[in-house]
């Protein structure tokens, strides 16, 4: 059997995959990936459990190829480039690593480009050929499928929608720029939005004895289908935000959708039907009514799929 090793880098945890090449998962590991602790402890962790994941799968199988998903990765250079909360410096060489510990083709994109390609040939864009993944989580990434393929640019880092610019004087984005999408679009955009609400308004709200630290965007959903006032606003002007710059990236692209995933666009309808209305009133004429706004359905242990599509893309067998 011809498998795939997948592995997708998060800032919290690192998902290790076997995966077939119609993206059937054979087995598959999951560890902390010590994101502030030295490269080289991770690097130690990754060899010891790519050997557990080895030793342990039963079936009969050769490994074909290796695909990395990762922040801030670069497809043509194979390293994460300054990746926000990572302490492993500003070029972080992972693709040579993993070609240094395993004598296999690898390859290396950043995880939003690779959530695409699993999108693509796995999941809720398998028939189509023109989309957008937005991945609404700490962040905002994005992937774009243009005529089947997904576009790297000149440089390899095609696509940071999360860092178009909403407001000239702005947010503080981690970046260094002010007013980028990500700091409204994003699960953390969204807690930013409620407390800036807390301050404008005496509006009384479930969320206004949850700390910072504690708000999630899942307890923010939670409140605005209670009927919080604070909550249902902080929804209303992130997808108003979110709708504007999603019709924006319709000029440039005319996709036939847009796939959202990750923490925020959990929220269901209340996050999707203003967004839809936004992004609709927004649109040049010839646009509207043509663009989808869909959910992807894969689940966090699907993950490796992103990174899997990627490594059968570039040994063509995709
Ligand atoms: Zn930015």
């Amino acid at each position: 059997m011809k498998l795939i090793l997948a592995i997708d880098v998060g800032g919290t945890f690192t998902k290790l995959g076997l995966v077939s090449i119609e993206g059937e998962i054979i087995s598959g590991r999951l560890f902390k990936t010590g994101a502030r602790q030295p490269f080289n402890e991770f690097k130690k962790k990754l060899s010891e459990e790519i050997e557990q994941l080895r030793t342990t799968t039963t079936k009969t199988y050769t490994i074909q190829g290796v695909g990395i998903g990762a922040p801030n990765a670069n497809y043509k250079t194979g390293e994460m480039i300054n990746p926000p909360n990572f302490s492993w410096g500003q070029r972080v060489p992972v693709k040579k690593m993993v070609q240094q510990l395993l004598n296999f083709p690898v390859y290396m994109t950043n995880d939003a480009n690779a959530a695409a390609l699993g999108e693509l040939y796995f999941g809720a864009g398998k028939n189509m050929k023109n989309f957008v993944v937005l991945t609404l989580g700490t962040g905002l990434g994005s992937g774009i499928i243009n005529e089947g393929r997904l576009i790297y640019g000149q440089h390899g880092m095609a696509g940071e929608l999360g860092h178009v610019n909403v407001f000239s004087e702005g947010r503080q984005c981690n970046c260094g720029l002010k007013g980028c999408l990500e700091t409204y679009a994003s699960v953390t955009g969204i807690k930013r939005t409620v407390y800036e609400l807390f301050a404008d308004s005496n509006a009384e709200s479930l969320l206004r004895s949850v700390s910072y630290e504690d708000l999630t965007g899942k307890n923010i959903s939670e409140a605005a289908n209670e009927g919080d006032i604070i909550a249902l606003k902080a929804f209303e002007y992130t997808a108003q935000i979110l709708g504007g710059k999603m019709a924006d990236t319709v000029a440039h692209l005319e996709p036939e959708a847009f796939i959202l995933t990750g923490g925020l666009s959990q929220a269901g309808d209340l996050f999707l039907k203003p967004l839809k209305k936004y992004m609709e009133a927004a649109l040049f004429n010839t646009y509207k009514n043509k663009v989808e706004i869909v959910l992807s359905k894969s689940t966090s242990t699907e993950a490796v799929l992103g990174p899997a599509a990627l490594a059968l893309v570039g040994l063509k067998l995709k």
